[in-house]
């Protein structure tokens, strides 16, 4: 029997407050500049899967301390960051994942989370319904797994299943073209299973590892586009920068890395993103309203070829306003990040 989204009363009317909640954010955004409007922090470096393309993980990490989480939370909303989302690693591996999620309410941000779902049952997609999550991003690279990647609609499909019934969150699957996935017409069925489960669909492209592009072949940009032409409740609207890449162009933006996105590593210091560790590599505790200003006007070098979605739709809002001052080089000169392939959008 096919499983569509249920749609409960309470589901319904958690879903219209969180449109709220998100268009009070866009406002607050556009009023304001000194603020994050998103920040993705790490709470567990561990993996249970081994993608190829991954330089996001490892195999012996300890989970960081909840005490510390919520210490690092709490200076996120110090700050007046906006959306808080959880990465990894994979974050359904830390033992206090419900109270972690909890804080993240409690300071008063939008909560997502992104996972690579294996971990996910009845009982656990419940628990995150009671601590409020409010997104889940899950990322399938393949129908059937092989020794790229076992993020695979095969395994996971029951998940999704799972999802489509006891979810009070909002659900977006992402699929990716590029960088070793052998069949990329995979990812126009992927998406199709998204919709029709009533989940909203994303499509990204794998960059190399300094966050850059890596031209897209042929077949490869066929189903991007066709992917994008799937407009029914698309959830990202604001990605039309990979049009430019994939086509191989560079893309005319203002990079607001280190002020309105902000990337918190398991050791608790902010970069500008996943792919560009160290810079600035100051501790989350000493970041201050002055460093958000100063990365605000600071132009990275890196931007025309970058493939950061999460970052290019934050600094989307800025547009329009504020040319930046400065210039930064990240990863000149200092110890740079692994050269494997990874995927967009942090860690999944
Ligand atoms: S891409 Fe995600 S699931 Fe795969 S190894 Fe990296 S963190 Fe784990
Ligand atoms: S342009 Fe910004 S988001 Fe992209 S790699 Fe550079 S610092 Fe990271």
């Amino acid at each position: 029997m096919e499983i569509a989204r249920k749609q409960t009363v309470r589901g319904q009317a958690l879903a219209a407050m969180r449109r709220i909640r998100e268009l009070a954010l866009v406002g607050k955004a556009l009023a304001s500049t000194g603020h994050p409007v998103m920040a993705q922090i790490v709470p567990m470096r561990f993996c249970n899967l081994s993608c190829a393309y991954c330089n996001e993980y490892d195999k012996v990490s300890e989970p960081v301390p909840i005490a510390e989480m919520r210490r690092r939370i709490d200076h996120l909303g110090r700050l007046g960051t906006s959306i808080i989302t959880i990465s990894g690693g994979e974050p359904l591996t830390h033992p206090d994942l419900d109270d972690v999620i909890r804080q993240m309410r409690k300071v008063g941000a939008m909560a997502g989370m992104i996972t690579n779902g294996y971990l996910l049952n009845e009982e656990r997609i419940e628990r995150l319904n009671r601590a409020g999550l409010d997104h889940m991003q899950i990322s399938i690279d393949n129908i059937e797994p092989d020794e790229v990647s076992k993020k695979s609609l095969k395994v996971l499909d029951k998940k999704l299943q799972m999802l489509a019934q006891h979810a009070e969150f909002h659900v977006n699957i992402n699929s990716v073209v590029g960088g070793g996935i052998k069949e990329p017409n995979d990812a126009l069925v992927i998406g199709r299973r998204a919709l029709a489960l009533g989940f909203t669909s994303t499509i990204g492209i794998i960059h190399d590892g300094s966050g850059q592009l890596k031209p897209l072949k042929d077949n490869e940009a066929r189903v991007y586009f066709e992917m994008r032409g799937m407009k029914k409740r698309n959830y990202s609207r604001f990605n039309h920068f990979q049009e430019a890449i994939a086509q191989g162009r560079p893309n005319d933006w203002r990079c607001r890395a280190g002020s309105r996105y902000l990337y918190i590593c398991e050791n608790g210091l902010v970069h500008y993103c996943s792919q560009q560790r160290g810079f600035p590599g100051v501790p989350l505790a000493e970041y201050t309203q002055h460093d958000v200003h100063r990365e605000y006007r600071t132009a990275k070098t890196c931007s025309p070829n970058c493939t950061i979605s999460c970052v290019h739709q934050i600094s989307y809002i800025d547009h329009w306003r504020s040319p930046q001052k400065y210039t930064v080089s990240p990863g000149q000169g200092h110890a740079k990040p692994s050269q494997e392939l990874v995927t967009i959008s942090g860690a999944e």
